[in-house]
């Protein structure tokens, strides 16, 4: 890592009292100051106290939990290849897959010339090869809660040693519905360890099970509660209902954007959306929730690989999905739910990084950007979309599509399906979501193994356009 935010003070990691070994994995990694929330969170896990860490993904973040526990459990290490002289004694819970992949390649990283052993279980894969890992002794378990489950009703790991417990991303966790889970977990722990929670928003939800299970926490926040990234630059342009797609194609065509996601509150939205972009001659392909498994991987993948510009998702769809450091999102419809507001431009602007976040709004949204400007406790300047014409953007009407538009996964989708409706709810709703959440969602992001051509919307591929937009904009059958 190279630009993220350091320490005003240029403390070092060294001044921590950290262990020769966990230094000289820093060394490795290049890092010798500490961010923010490590120079704050490093101190207080050192002294056992449990913590709530107000951050988000790209403040450094992982390593702020990590390297205390790391040392703390230091004292456990053994070198003996028995099993048995390797209890789990810290638990990471991660909602997807992609976030505990990320937290285990650290975790791995900082405890590689330690005799301390670390593994990551997650869904959606075989649980061979992980039984077999937590069966050969582990101390720090990195999980997503589902599969934690599993090799705990399969007797595959035991939970009665554990001191240690993290809860990383816990508003992520809470709004995908693993709220019993969480609580099933828990209550398998010893009633006498150190917690630490960290979460990007602040919900009474998140209040609530903070109070639960966290022993008189210090609260450690690296920029103020709901914040958003200092480094992204906001704005909004009103327009015309009628004319946001024309706007977001402006937008687009006007900065060149690369690597680009466009939020939209609805399925149906974000279908017409990326295929008007298609047509307009940019590369871009939905998200959502009536694509298939397969179609939704080869999306993520094509856009990863820069195949694709723009995606164009709901919020149910890029959640648990690795989209993050952007240069930009766009959010073509304000979120219902202003804490979405908060996700959805976290995604950009990270690590150091400027963002831009750019949201359109017409009239019947003042109270939509009222509700975001409370939460973010600023106001978004409002801005001139300059040369901007509306009534460019060819609409699906004009093209004779509107036949094939009107897919019955896209009628069925109505104004806003129960899992999408989900995203939307006001945060002090209460009660498990989980059910009411696409369940492809609950498992992360898979990468696609097929070798197949990547049926993304570009116009750019001359052969059989419409075919490609066709496959990839709900016109297979579910796999
Ligand atoms: P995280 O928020 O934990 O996902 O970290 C974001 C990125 O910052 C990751 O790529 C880390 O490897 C990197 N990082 C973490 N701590 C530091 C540090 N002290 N100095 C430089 N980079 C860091």
């Amino acid at each position: 890592m190279s630009d993220i935010e350091n320490t005003p003070e240029q403390v070092r990691f060294a001044d921590f009292g950290l262990a020769p070994e966990i230094l000289r994995a820093l060394t490795d990694q290049g890092y010798v100051h500490p961010t923010p929330i490590q120079a704050k969170a490093i101190p207080i896990l050192l002294q056992g106290r449990d913590v709530m860490g107000a951050a988000q993904t790209g403040t450094g973040k992982t390593a702020s939990f990590s390297l205390p526990i790391i040392q703390l459990l230091l004292a456990h290490a053994s070198a003996s290849m028995s099993p048995a002289r390797h209890p789990v004694r810290a638990l990471v819970l991660a909602p997807t897959r992609e976030l505990a992949v990320q937290v285990a390649e650290n975790v791995a990283a900082y405890c590689k010339h330690t005799p301390l052993r670390s593994t990551v279980v997650f869904g959606g894969m075989d649980m061979k090869p992980q039984t077999a890992a937590l069966r050969s002794g582990v101390e720090i378990v990195i999980a997503t809660p589902g599969r934690l489950l599993d090799h705990v009703e399969q007797k595959n790991i035991s939970l009665g040693q554990v001191q240690m417990l993290v809860m990383d991303e816990a508003d992520r966790m809470l709004d995908m519905g693993f709220l019993p889970d969480l609580q099933r977990i828990i209550n398998l722990l010893p009633k006498k360890r150190q917690n630490l929670m960290f979460s990007a928003t602040f919900s009474p939800e998140i209040k609530k099970l903070a109070s639960s299970f966290l022993t008189d926490p210090i609260t450690i926040e690296v920029a103020r509660s709901n914040a958003t990234a200092e480094k992204v630059s906001q704005v909004v342009y009103k327009v015309n209902e009628d004319h946001k797609r024309d706007a977001v194609a402006h937008i687009l065509r006007q900065r060149e954007m690369k690597q680009v996601i466009v939020f939209s509150n609805t399925k149906i939205g974000a279908s017409r959306l990326a295929r008007g972009l298609v047509t307009e001659g940019m590369k871009a392909a939905a998200i959502h929730g009536d694509k298939t498994q397969q179609e939704r991987m080869q999306a993520l993948d094509s856009f990863k690989k820069g195949e694709i510009d723009v995606l164009v998702a709901t919020d149910v769809a890029a959640r648990g999905l690795d989209i993050s450091d952007l240069p930009c999102v766009i959010n073509f419809d304000l979120p219902y739910n202003a804490e979405d507001y908060v996700h959805r431009i976290g995604r950009t602007g990270r690590a150091g990084a400027s963002g831009d976040a750019i949201s359109i709004y017409s009239d019947k949204d003042e109270r939509l950007l009222a509700d975001i400007e409370k939460l973010i406790k600023q106001t978004v300047p409002r801005g001139t979309l300059e040369g901007f014409v509306p009534g460019g953007f060819r609409s699906d009407e004009r093209h004779g599509e509107r036949r094939r538009d009107r897919t019955a996964a896209d009628r069925s989708a109505g104004e806003r399906p129960a899992f999408e409706r989900s995203s939307a709810r006001p945060s002090g709703s209460a009660g498990p979501r989980r059910e009411k959440v696409d369940p492809w969602f609950l498992k992360p992001y898979e990468p696609t193994r097929s070798n197949a051509t990547p049926a993304t919307a570009s116009a750019a591929t001359p052969a059989k356009p419409k075919q490609k937009i066709a496959a990839l904009l709900g016109g297979l059958p579910k796999g």
